[in-house]
């Protein structure tokens, strides 16, 4: 077999720093490997203070925040869980693992967040949690969702996995407020595919007063021993669930190195996005397709730019193309009610927007580095593929 040549435009480059392998030598030399050291605090604190969250706890992934979302929810068996049915396995996977029961939601028409005016009829007695992903990084609709929540009791979660440094604006008269400080508790990503990365890792967001003592327990394997080196106890040992969700310091000490250039990161992605919006916008006003949106109360991290293709052939279609053209792009969630793993259990609604997202949604190369010259590029190969399409692209 033939290996094809190496794409001119990745999908995705992790982007480093220059500042991570002096700071995991520095973890090296020090002798001290495992996890809760100086460079875990250091990463919790800047979530605490940047982002204005009660508690944060470092851990080996977002998935790993999340289950541990689900275990201080108190989420069990005969719970109800509300999920988007546009989102990753982790999202639902959490809740699933404690044994309760996922109530898929559907995407709005414009947006693959969740439709939040279509949210109060999946409540019933039974519902113990929302989780909500903030596609793209663009919040969803906050302020709605909390009313609701505080109406029926529901624990509100955010899967903050791709909205670091992304916030809500709500009222006219309230600051914006940072995604992951909003619901009781919220799961940020550091795999490689996000804004930020340490290779595999996350960050449990604690917002609530109710979850916080316990969290540090679930997190260091069932064992009160945060409160044992705080010296409030004599002795630790085993006393509720847990797993060991914390990642080595040398994870932490990649993530810093990550975290110090936040700002130069970020304003290099939104440039990037910026000029992906400005080279498509006349393609999606012409009809071609349609071009992501942020909602008003949100604004964008620059996680992903993306757009919505008609039809799943012309997607297949498209993506090929720009593979031959040597341009990487990705299709992303498939519908999660209709999983091998879950469609049994799912209740039998149709989620007509979440399988249109499924269907023709695709990601095109957005990465800390991309230039205007490499955004103009792909414009130029999209065009050319829609024009042989559509008569809708001159
Ligand atoms: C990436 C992602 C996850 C999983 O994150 P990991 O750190 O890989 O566990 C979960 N939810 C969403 C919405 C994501 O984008």
């Amino acid at each position: 077999m033939q290996t094809p040549p190496p794409l001119s435009i990745p999908f995705n480059k992790p982007y480093v720093t220059g500042n991570e392998l002096a700071y995991m030598e520095q973890v090296v030399r020090s002798g001290k490997l495992s996890g809760n050291g100086a460079f875990t605090r250091r990463c919790q604190e800047f979530f605490e203070r940047r982002y204005g969250i009660k508690k944060c706890l470092l851990t080996a992934s977002c998935t790993d925040a999340l289950e541990m979302c689900a275990i201080l929810a108190g989420v069990g068996a005969g719970d109800e869980v509300i999920v988007p049915g546009y989102t990753f396995v982790s999202t639902a996977l959490a809740f699933v693992r404690q044994g309760a029961k996922v109530v898929f939601a559907d995407s709005r028409a414009d947006h693959p967040n969740i439709d939040v005016d279509a949210l109060e009829s999946l409540v019933t007695p039974r519902t113990k949690a929302v989780a909500f992903v903030h596609y793209a990084g663009a919040a969803c609709d906050m302020d709605a969702v909390s009313r609701l929540a505080e109406r029926y009791g529901i624990i509100v979660i955010e899967d903050a996995a791709q909205a670091v440094d992304s916030f809500y604006v709500g009222a006219a008269n309230v600051a914006p407020r940072p995604l992951g400080s909003v619901g009781h508790l919220a799961a940020f990503s550091f795999h490689d595919t996000k804004n930020i990365t340490c290779g595999e890792g996350g960050m449990l967001a604690v917002n609530d007063d109710r979850f916080i003592a316990r969290s540090e327990t679930v997190w260091e394997k069932g064992t009160n021993r945060a409160d044992f080196f705080r010296g409030n106890v004599g002795k630790y040992g085993w006393v509720d669930t847990g797993s060991s969700f914390l990642p080595s310091e040398i994870t932490a000490a990649f993530l810093w190195a990550q975290l110090e250039r936040v700002n130069e990161i970020q304003t290099a992605r939104k440039a990037a996005w910026e000029a992906y919006y400005e080279a498509f916008k006349p393609l999606a006003d012409g009809g071609a397709f349609q071009i992501q949106t942020i909602p008003p109360y949100a604004t964008n991290n620059a996680h992903t730019f993306y757009i919505v293709c008609n039809s799943q052939n012309e997607r297949t279609g498209f993506i090929e193309y720009l593979k031959n053209n040597g341009i990487g792009a990705a299709f992303h969630y498939q519908s999660l009610h209709k999983s091998d793993y879950y469609r049994e259990r799912h209740d039998g609604r149709e989620l007509k927007n979440c399988d249109r997202y499924s269907d023709c949604l695709v990601r095109l190369p957005l990465y800390c580095g991309i230039g205007r010259k490499e955004v103009e590029r792909v414009r130029d190969v999209a065009t050319a593929y829609y024009q042989s399409v559509t008569k809708k692209v001159p």
